[in-house]
């Protein structure tokens, strides 16, 4: 079940917002904090002559376990016990557990919003024994901090009692995604975007419709794209569309990674793993390119001689690494510029996505130099590719084509810095700057001002997730339709 929590302060936006949740929901959770004393009266009224086709769960979250207002424990004593008929179930912390009304199934809820609670086997056998369905939220920083809440799911399931286990946060989005697949009585998905009820939830509609979360079970191939931050990644818009139009049983979501190393140990690794999620590849971003590649069993000579990894395919338990950026980044240019023997080409940065860069753009002959703004970085990037380097200055007249491989003019801070103005960039015949975004980046403003052919990051991540698919499926990925379904998300 998908069960969309309502976020509505007055009775009437409530109104409005279960009829919503009927559109992409199984259930409403309806957050009775969320409405001032005479809205909440007038809302119990109107819910009684309401007829939804999707089953209704009353919650009165208390202050201290997230609620909103300062409702004390008496206040909602006395809304449980004269909750009317007509509600699925009732979600009741356990202060006042005790007094849930007799007509709708008593869920049991804790929730820890500083992910400190140490012993949720403890939290989980409590629980179980006052309601008659457990809901355990926990808020988590890492990937696999999640694991002590998800794997409640097996222990409840051994106790045929159902299970509601959420692991708030960005982090926790797999487990809100994969929950229902293995077992989760139901998992929260917020109505619309940007109005969350709580951290790392989903829309109704993207559960459904991206990550088709109702169509899922636990021998469903499971890939995601790990990074931090990963909140922004385009990939998923890309990667599930491209899986269903290939009749594929697999799902593609975002992992928010910090320690790479325990990713690897708790989720990964046949040997060491705490949960089986069947993955199946992995797309690999900011910061782990390098890092991940100590932990696979083999690397594709093209990412060894880059020295960065992009790429996971499983086989078997074996983990191979590949780099698509290489393919992803020098395809568009070629498209756009023609060919590039002896072509004068900056590469301003000296990171992953410069590496990859450079490396294609020698196998095209071009003629490569390396800015970066640490000198010391420039040259010892030049000497491991045999290319040439400098420091970054405010002056690429020289060169042909300068390639932007930096996160300048990428969404957050560095959003509206640019590494050359307009004058700085006279002479040059094509500005690439590879920050993906739908509208221009500084850089490119200041390309067109100075009258410069651009290139966007955009094809390039396109054309990096075809091959990628490549890899994982061993079939012609739908370039077209993962362009169309990427530019339609960034549209919205
Ligand atoms: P990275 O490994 O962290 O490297 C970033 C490089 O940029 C480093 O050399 C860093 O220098 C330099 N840098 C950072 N801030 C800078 C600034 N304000 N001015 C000058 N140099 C700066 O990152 P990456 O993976 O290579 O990614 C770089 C960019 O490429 C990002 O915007 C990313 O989104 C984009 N990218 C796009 C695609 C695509 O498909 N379109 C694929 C991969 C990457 P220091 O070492 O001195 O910090």
């Amino acid at each position: 079940m998908i069960c969309i929590s309502t976020s509505a302060e007055t009775a009437e936006d409530l109104r409005t917002q279960i009829l919503g949740a009927c559109e992409n929901g199984d259930a409403a959770e309806v957050r009775f904090d969320y409405l001032p004393d005479g809205e909440r009266q007038k809302a119990l009224a109107m819910i009684g002559s309401l007829d939804v086709p999707i089953k209704l769960i009353a919650t009165f979250r208390s202050p201290e376990q997230g609620g909103r207002g300062n409702a004390t424990v008496d206040d909602r004593v006395r809304f449980w016990e004269n909750l009317p008929n007509g509600y699925f179930a009732a979600d009741l912390e356990e202060d006042v557990i005790e007094h849930a009304p007799a007509h709708a199934r008593r869920i049991a809820s804790f929730h820890d919003f500083d992910g400190t609670a140490d012993d949720l086997n403890a939290v989980y056998h409590r629980l179980a024994g006052r309601g008659d369905i457990v809901k355990v939220a926990v808020r988590v920083g890492d990937a696999p901090e999640a694991l002590a809440v998800w794997n409640l799911i097996a222990k409840a399931q051994a106790d045929s009692k159902p299970i509601i286990p959420i692991a708030m946060g960005d982090a926790g989005k797999w487990t809100r995604i994969l929950g229902p697949a293995h077992g989760a009585f139901l998992t929260f998905a917020s109505a619309a975007a940007g109005n969350p009820t709580a951290e790392g939830q989903v829309t109704a509609r993207e559960l459904r419709e991206v990550y088709r979360v109702s169509e899922l079970n636990r021998e469903s191939l499971v890939f995601g794209v790990l990074g931090d931050p990963i909140a922004q990644s385009m990939s998923p818009y890309m990667h599930n569309p491209a899986f269903v139009s290939a009749g594929i049983d697999a799902v593609f979501l975002s992992f928010l990674v910090k320690d790479i190393d325990a990713f690897f140990r708790r989720m990964v690794r046949a040997e060491t793993r705490e949960a089986e999620l069947n993955f199946g590849g992995f797309s690999v971003t900011m910061p782990h390119k390098q890092s991940i590649m100590r932990h696979l069993d083999a690397i594709d000579p093209t990412a060894e001689k880059i020295g960065a990894v992009n790429t996971v395919k499983i086989d078997g338990g074996r983990l191979t690494g590949f780099n698509t950026d290489a393919h992803g980044f020098i395809e568009p240019l070629k498209a756009k510029f023609g060919s590039l023997r002896s072509a004068r080409v900056a590469v301003c940065g000296a990171g992953g996505a410069a590496r990859a860069a450079v490396y294609a753009l020698k196998a095209e002959s071009a003629d490569v130099t390396v800015l970066a703004r640490d000198e010391q970085k420039a040259a010892v990037f030049g000497r491991e590719f045999g290319v040439d380097s400098a420091r970054l200055t405010a002056s690429v007249g020289d060169f042909d084509i300068v390639v932007d491989a930096t996160p300048a003019g990428m969404k957050g801070p560095l959003e509206s810095e640019t590494l050359f103005t307009a004058d700085g960039l006279q002479g040059v015949k094509l500005v690439y700057d590879l920050v993906t975004k739908l509208t221009d980046t500084p850089l490119v403003r200041e390309a067109k001002l100075a009258g410069i052919d651009t290139l966007g990051g955009l094809e390039m991540l396109i054309a990096q997730g075809a091959r990628q698919f490549e890899i994982w499926t061993g079939r012609e990925a739908p370039a077209e339709l993962m362009r169309e379904s990427l530019l339609a998300r960034m549209n919205a």
